[in-house]
């Protein structure tokens, strides 16, 4: 379970995003109006930001730049959400600090996978099979005879 800020602009897909994702047991907030975005996003303290690019007023990408501008919100995993996508897109997507991009229309699964990729604890995942001392003796019992 993540605090999750949606900024989408149209009303049938900012539904679906927060449908999907609150059945995945996520706390989400959702937001049309992208003028709105800041002040939620230090309202509800998200741990993932999922924007749309094309938003009216402040744009996907002037959202992510205002964003990292914040250290509050250097690190906190954007995911872009976008219609079309080219090879400049993708660049100017990342350099605003997106971490990942799924092009519209969004297929369920990617948009699972993709948020629980970012939610990952990278530096934790390896710690509990290191620490696990009932994993220890009988690989020492075996030993390198
Ligand atoms: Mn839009």
């Amino acid at each position: 379970m993540a605090r999750i800020l949606v900024v989408e602009d149209n009303a049938l897909n900012i539904k679906l995003f927060c449908d999907l994702l609150r059945a995945h047991g996520h706390d989400v907030s959702g937001v049309m109006d992208s003028r709105e975005a800041m002040d939620a996003a230090h309202a509800h303290d998200p741990e993932l930001v999922i924007t749309d690019i094309q938003l009216p007023h402040i744009d996907g990408i002037e959202l992510m730049r205002m964003l990292r501008a914040e250290e509050k919100f250097a690190a906190v995993p954007i995911m872009a959400v976008t219609a079309y996508a080219g090879e400049g897109d993708d660049k100017r997507i990342r350099a605003a600090g997106a971490n990942a991009y799924l092009e519209k229309p969004i297929s369920v699964m990617r948009f699972a996978e993709s948020v629980a990729a970012l939610l990952e604890p990278l530096p934790d995942k390896e710690k509990g099979a290191e620490t696990d001392p009932s994993s220890q003796a009988p690989n020492e019992a075996d030993g390198l005879t």
